[in-house]
C-alpha cells in the first residue's frame, strides 16, 4: 500500500529516480513516495511513483539489450566472468548495502549484514552453473534412428520481477542471479518501502560492467507500476515474491496471457516439537523461527506443535526466553529485535492479536506495544496459547513475533493437524528419533523441512512453497531452470522423407 506524498521534504532528504538503461532516469510522473525508518518514524529518501510510461520505457529498454550481441553473444566463461565481478562489487559494498536495508525495514543490521555478505556467493554459484549448463541428445527410435536430435536451453527473454520488502536485496538474489546467468534480461519493481537498496544495487551491478539495460529498476505501488510491469505485453516471464493475495492475482493474469510465472508467497509453517527432542535446541528453533526478523519472514514458523507431556515445559521456557530477547535500536549489532517494518504492518499485528482475544485465546507473553522504546513500530514478542486449529491467529499468515502454540498427542494426528493449512512453505521438526524424523518429513506438505534447525538457506538449495505458498522453486539448479525454456531440434541424416501423411 503506498500513499503518494506532496509535501516538501527536509534537506537531507534523498531523492531517487528509476534506473533505466544504465542510468537514472527521472520518473513521467510526480508523485513520490517517503522511505521512512522505522526505528524513529524518520523519512530520509524519496522514490519516484513510476507509472505505467516508465515502465514500457523500461521493458522496451531490457528487449533491447536482449536482443543485442552484447548480452545475447557472450560465451559461457564471459557471462560467468561478469558474476563473479558483480559479486566482487557486492562484497565490496556490503557494509552500505546492510545500512540502506537496515533504515528501509528496520531489519537487524547483525542479520543484514551477514546476508548482504553472502548476496556475492549467489552470482557465484550460478556462475559456475554458466560453465557447466549442457544439453543432451536423444537417441530417438523414427527412421530407425537416422536422427541427431537434441535438446538445448534458451533464456526466456525479459522477466518482469516483483519483490517484497523483508529482504529486499537477497530476495532480488534469487531471482536475478539465475536470471542473468540464463541470459534474460530484467526489469524489476522492489516494494515502494525498500526501493532504494535496489537502485544502489542497480548502479553497483552496471559499475560491475553489466551491460546497460539488462537490469533495470522502475520503482513505485504495486497497484501501478507493479501491475503495468506485470501485465506488460512485451514481457516473456514473470518472477514475483509476496503475497499469496497478490501472487494468485499475478498468477491468473499471467495464465490469461500464457507467461510463464514463478511465485514465492505465504506461509503459515508448523514447528514441530516431539517428546525426545532436544528442548533447548528446540526453544532455539522455535525462537528462531517466529522472533528472529519480528516474524516478518515468509518462512516463520507461526504454529508451534508440542507434544502434550512437554508443552508445559516448552511454554514456561518459551516465555522465559521472550522475555529476555533484547528489543531496541536495529542498529545496534546486540539487539536481538527491532520494529516492524511499518505502521500497516504493525496495525495488521495489533488486529490478530485483538481477534485471538476475542476467540478466546491467552495471551501468554507480550501482545502490546513496548512503551520505551522510539517510533511507532515496535511490537512485544508474542506467545499465544489457548488455540484451537480453527482460530484465525492459527490459520491466517501474520507476519509479525506471534507464535500459536498447539499442544498433541500423536505423530499422526500432529502430521494431519500441521497439513491442514492452505499453505505449504516449510515445517520444522524436533526430534531425536531419526526414523521418526523422516517419516514425518516425507510426510509434511513443505517446499522445505528443517530436521533440528529451522530457517536456513543456501544457494544451491531449492525453496519454494506447496499449495498456496507458490509455484515453482527458487535457487540452486531449479532456480536457474526457471529462466530457460527448452528447445528440441532434429536433424534428419537419412537423406530421404518418406510418407508424408503419417505422424513419423
Ligand atoms: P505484497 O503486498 O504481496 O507485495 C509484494 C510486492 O508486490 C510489492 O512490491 C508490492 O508493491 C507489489 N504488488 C502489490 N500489489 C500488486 C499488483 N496488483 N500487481 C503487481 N505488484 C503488486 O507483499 P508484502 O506485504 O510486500 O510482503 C509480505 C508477503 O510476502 C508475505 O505474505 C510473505 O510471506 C511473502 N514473502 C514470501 C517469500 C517467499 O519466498 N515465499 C519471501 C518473502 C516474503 P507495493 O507494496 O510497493 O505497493
Ligand atoms: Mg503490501
Amino acid at each position: 500500500m503506498t500513499e503518494p506524498n506532496s509535501g516538501s521534504q527536509p534537506a537531507d532528504v534523498d531523492e531517487y529516480d528509476h534506473f533505466i538503461d544504465g542510468e537514472f532516469v527521472a520518473s513521467t510522473g510526480d508523485d513520490r513516495f517517503d522511505v521512512v525508518y522505522p526505528y524513529d518514524g524518520s523519512v530520509w529518501a524519496t522514490v519516484p511513483l513510476g507509472t505505467s510510461g516508465d515502465i514500457d520505457r523500461a521493458v522496451e529498454t531490457a528487449r533491447k539489450a536482449f536482443d543485442s550481441d552484447a548480452w545475447g553473444e557472450l560465451r559461457p566463461a564471459e557471462r560467468a566472468a561478469l558474476l563473479h565481478a558483480i559479486a566482487d562489487t557486492l562484497d565490496a559494498h556490503v557494509d552500505e548495502l546492510a545500512e540502506l536495508e537496515t533504515r528501509q525495514n528496520g531489519k537487524l543490521i547483525r542479520e543484514m549484514g551477514a546476508q548482504m555478505a553472502g548476496l556475492g556467493e549467489y552470482f557465484r554459484y550460478y556462475a559456475s552453473l554458466c560453465r557447466t549448463r549442457e544439453g543432451r541428445t536423444i537417441p530417438v527410435d523414427n527412421k530407425n534412428g537416422d536422427f541427431f536430435t537434441y535438446v538445448k536451453k534458451e533464456p526466456y527473454g525479459v522477466v518482469a520481477a516483483v519483490t517484497p520488502w523483508n529482504s529486499p536485496l537477497l530476495l532480488t538474489a534469487f531471482k536475478l542471479a539465475p536470471a542473468l546467468a540464463a541470459g534474460c534480461t530484467f526489469v524489476h519493481k522492489p516494494s515502494s518501502h525498500t526501493a532504494v537498496s535496489a537502485l544502489r544495487f542497480a548502479e553497483l551491478l552496471s559499475d560491475a560492467g553489466l551491460p546497460a539495460g539488462v537490469y533495470n529498476v522502475v520503482t513505485g505501488s504495486g497497484g501501478t507500476a507493479g501491475d503495468a510491469l506485470v501485465n506488460h505485453d512485451d514481457v516473456d516471464k514473470v518472477a514475483f515474491t509476496g503475497s499469496t493475495a497478490v501472487g494468485r492475482q499475478i498468477g491468473a493474469s499471467a495464465g490469461e496471457k500464457l507467461v510463464p510465472v514463478s511465485l514465492e508467497l505465504g506461509g503459515k509453517s508448523p514447528n514441530i516439537v516431539f517428546p525426545s527432542a532436544n528442548l533447548e535446541n528446540a526453544i532455539n528453533g522455535i525462537v528462531k523461527g517466529i522472533f528472529a526478523a519480528t516474524g516478518q519472514t515468509c518462512l516463520a514458523g507461526s504454529r508451534v506443535f508440542v507434544h502434550e507431556e512437554i508443552a508445559e515445559a516448552i511454554v514456561d521456557r518459551l516465555v522465559d526466553r521472550a522475555s529476555s530477547i533484547r528489543l531496541g535500536d536495529p542498529m545496534d549489532p546486540e539487539t536481538e529485535m527491532g520494529p516492524v517494518a511499518f505502521r500497516g504492518q504493525l496495525e495488521t499485528i495489533r488486529s490478530y492479536i485483538e481477534t485471538a482475544r476475542e476467540e478466546g485465546a491467552t495471551i501468554s507473553h507480550g501482545g502490546t506495544q513496548p512503551d520505551n522504546l522510539p517510533g511507532e513500530c515496535f511490537f512485544e514478542p508474542t506467545i499465544v496459547t489457548d488455540v484451537d486449529d480453527a482460530d484465525t491467529v492459527v490459520r491466517e499468515e501474520i507476519f509479525g513475533p506471534v507464535a500459536s502454540v498447539l499442544t498433541f498427542t500423536d505423530e499422526d494426528e500432529v502430521i494431519g493437524r500441521a497439513n491442514d493449512s492452505p499453505y505449504g512453505l516449510a515445517a520444522g521438526v524436533w526430534t531425536e528419533d531419526m526414523r521418526q524424523a523422516q517419516r514425518v518429513a516425507d510426510r509434511l506438505e513443505a517446499g522445505t523441512v528443517w530436521v533440528n534447525e529451522y530457517r536456513t538457506l543456501a544457494y544451491n538449495a531449492p525453496f519454494g512453497g506447496y499449495k498456496d505458498s507458490g509455484l515453482g522453486r527458487e535457487l540452486g539448479r531449479e532456480g536457474l531452470e526457471a529462466y530457460l525454456q527448452t528447445k528440441t531440434v532434429w536433424i534428419d541424416q537419412s537423406g530421404t522423407v518418406d510418407d508424408p501423411f503419417t505422424l513419423g
